[in-house]
């Protein structure tokens, strides 16, 4: 069953086999996708958002009880998103009993089904797991592009009007429609929402004179390399110089008024990772302080400090943010009672060894260290070779599946 940027249930590929909606009609009458809270949240139905929330988990468990206990299955697995969302938009004082129901709820659907999965096989190996944790919005990405601009390295110039109209209209709309009534603004207008949406982030900006520049949503400085004449600002040559010295600065940013370390770290790209692809990835990227919620970021010019102190008075859309420790439990026949410390990385590698699957020597990450009665073999030579050629960028699909991921990219409008 595919989940969150799936439109909706009656698409081709929303569930394989395609006709799993049909034939458990009853189960799937009730089934949530994604239950849409940011939306909600936003035209403040609090209430509403906090009971879809809970309300999907039993959707999610009962499809997953069912079809574990029709099916011949190896490995069954089942995403519970609304952890995550529940602390997003609910990490106060007041919203802490949402996140703890929605983690009771979590809990006891788990627990069925894990209970389900027992009765079946009592010789189950079992893994509970949360890729990232909770904690405070460090509202980092709100700030970057005023600290950017401030230090000259993101230069604005004034929008055509087209855009600023564009823009507005998106936000406006992004606001105040369902998310129902966006996917059908969306399937009509799916140009018009694109351009918005690009619009709305990165408008405004003068590419000739920008050197580094941030969308305001992500922990990320981007550099605008020229690639052609008069395109971008910063060349091939200077590159390494430069980004050294964004880096230095960002590392030593403090939050405004108080002083405080604002950045835990800042990494170049070809420090965190490896590969064919790295030159995609984002030129620096930042990891916040993680006690709370900063008040602006330091700056030098009057002007800069009095929108950091505006931007920092308005609350937050999402006070909750992400903790970059997550959660790992395993239990089972093949599981030794052990305390491990991992890498996201090394949960694929554990579940093949588990399963009695060689672990490709490609693969990024090792099982962890808590596997019995179980060899965990190490891929042949040739699983490196096959992959995938590093040196082309195909995607890999056929045109079939081509097609289908195009239909699916349409249906939500990013087409
Ligand atoms: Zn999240």
């Amino acid at each position: 069953m595919a989940g969150l940027d799936t439109p909706s249930k009656a698409l081709p590929g929303f569930a394989f086999p395609e006709d799993l909606p049909r034939r458990y009609a009853g189960l799937f009458k009730d089934y949530v996708i994604e239950p849409g809270a940011p939306s909600l949240m936003r035209m403040g139905r609090v209430r509403e958002a906090e009971q879809q929330l809970l309300a999907c988990v039993d959707g999610w468990a009962s499809v997953t009880r069912q079809l574990m206990c029709d099916g011949d299955w190896d490995l069954a697995f089942v995403v519970f998103t609304s952890s995550d969302t529940s602390q997003h938009f609910f990490w106060s004082d007041q919203g802490r009993r949402v996140i703890e129901r929605v983690y009771e709820v979590q809990d006891e659907a788990t627990a069925g089904l894990i209970q389900a999965a027992r009765d079946r096989d009592p010789g189950v190996n079992v893994i509970v797991m949360a890729d990232h944790g909770g904690a405070p919005n460090s509202r980092g990405p709100e700030f970057l592009p005023i600290w950017l601009q401030d230090q000259g390295f993101q230069v604005m110039a004034r929008p055509p009007l087209k855009g600023r109209v564009l823009s507005a209209g998106y936000r406006l709309a992004d606001r105040t429609l369902t998310r129902q009534q966006k996917q059908a603004l969306a399937r009509r207008f799916g140009r018009l929402r694109e351009q918005a949406e690009a619009e709305a982030r990165l408008g405004g900006i003068d590419w000739s004179r920008t050197t580094a520049y941030a969308d305001g949503r992500r922990d990320e400085v981007l550099v605008n390399m020229a690639e052609g004449a008069g395109s971008g600002a910063v060349g091939a040559d200077g590159y390494d110089r430069f980004v050294a010295d964004v880096q230095e600065r960002l590392s030593a940013l403090t939050e405004l008024d108080t002083g405080r370390p604002a950045v835990s770290s800042v990494k170049r790209r070809a420090e965190i990772y490896d590969g064919p692809f790295v030159h995609r990835a984002p030129d620096l990227t930042i990891r916040w302080a993680l006690d709370g919620p900063l008040h602006g970021l330091a700056v030098d010019s009057r002007r800069a400090r009095e929108r950091m102190a505006e931007a920092a008075a308005r609350p937050p859309f999402q006070p909750g943010g992400h903790h970059p420790e997550g959660l790992f439990v395993a239990a089972g026949p093949n599981v030794r009672p052990v305390e491990v410390r991992g890498h996201l990385v090394d949960f694929t590698p554990t579940v093949l060894a588990l399963l009695g699957v060689p672990v490709p020597a490609g693969l990024d990450g090792r099982p962890l260290d808590l596997l019995t009665g179980i060899r965990a073999e190490s891929g042949s030579p040739a699983d490196v070779a096959s992959g995938g050629d590093e040196s082309t960028d195909s995607s890999g699909y056929t045109p079939e599946e081509e097609e289908a991921v195009r239909n699916r990219l349409e249906a939500l409008g990013y087409l």
